[in-house]
């Protein structure tokens, strides 16, 4: 590599749920996206800066892209997947293992005429119990298009996402830094406050109610002796604000310290944070609700 500095936007593209937002985490060395085990927990794009002495990378972490795009909000994730592919200098397509989902096609025929290069990260190897079914599979994977590079890897595992950094900066292209080097996203904190609450909300309840929650932020006020932070719970019915409040109240407590301690750590500061539960009928499925909760576009 020369002396020059190289600086572009890696795309990270994928079905839901095969390990794109931990990636991004571990990339950056810092969690700036957050992730559960249930499928659509990304629902925006997501940008992650990492500097290096002689490179840039942009990771745009973006939402899984799925074939049931029935629903207004699944539109809208899909679209914002898909919005990411133009104007990327380097696309990641990453799958789980030693699976492939009618999704994982999908995905391929997103990037079909991408002329730029793709590489395939093969997901949460350390999952695999039968290493000698890993070679096969690799082989296989290698004919679905043509790929800069096929890396397999656990998120997970510092070591291999290090590896994964590597092949992807020999791809970037040559340009000076586009953001300052101490900058890691360009979200800003009260954005990032919202999606804490809403990671806590999905780990506790994604199974019951995927879609029917998000997180508005009322107040994010700096005082003396600390940040007052207000957030709204948006739920579809009154039966399910029932669910998110839980019995005398107790999951939405436990939402909120778990939030609240976390945000104590990135933020560094004394933090007092209350939650309240609304319904709002019907958001998830109606564009003019999504995009006055910021599910604009
Ligand atoms: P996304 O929907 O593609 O962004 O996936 P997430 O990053 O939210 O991860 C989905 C689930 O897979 C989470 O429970 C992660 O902890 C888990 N996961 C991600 N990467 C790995 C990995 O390398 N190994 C294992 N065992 N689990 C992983
Ligand atoms: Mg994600």
């Amino acid at each position: 590599m020369s002396n020059e500095f190289h600086c572009g936007y890696v795309a990270i593209l994928g079905r839901p749920n095969v390990g794109k937002s931990t990636l991004l985490n571990h990339l950056i060395g810092q969690k700036i996206s957050i992730t559960s085990r249930k499928p659509q927990t990304t629902r925006h794009q997501i940008l992650g800066i990492k500097t290096l002495e002689s490179a840039q990378i942009l990771y745009i972490d973006t939402p899984g892209i799925h074939k049931q795009a029935h629903h207004a909000l699944n539109r809208y994730m899909n679209r914002v997947a898909t919005g990411a592919i133009p104007g990327v200098d380097v696309i990641v397509f990453m799958v789980d293992g030693l699976q492939w989902y009618e999704d994982d096609d999908l995905v391929l025929k997103k990037i079909e005429t991408v002329d730029r290069p793709v590489i395939l990260a093969v997901n949460k190897i350390d999952k695999i119990a039968d290493k000698t079914a890993l070679l096969p599979h690799l082989e296989m994977l290698s004919k679905k298009r043509q790929f800069a590079a096929v890396v397999p890897i656990s998120a997970k595992r510092q070591a291999d996402v290090m590896a994964l950094e590597q092949v992807i900066v020999r791809y970037l292209p040559e340009n000076p830094p586009l953001f300052p080097e101490d900058q890691v996203t360009d979200r800003s904190e009260r954005f990032l406050v919202a999606e804490i609450i809403r990671e806590k909300l999905m780990r506790h309840l994604g199974k019951e109610l995927p879609y029917a929650l998000t997180v508005e932020i009322e107040q994010f006020k700096q005082t003396d002796k600390l940040l007052r932070i207000a957030a709204v719970i948006y739920v579809e019915k009154a039966s399910q604000k029932r669910i998110v409040i839980g019995e005398d109240g107790e999951l939405l407590k436990a939402v909120g310290t778990e939030a609240r301690l976390e945000m104590e750590k990135w933020l560094a500061d004394k933090i007092f944070l209350q939650l309240w539960v609304k319904v709002k009928r019907g958001w998830s499925d109606d564009e003019r609700s999504l995009q006055s909760l910021g599910y604009g576009k």
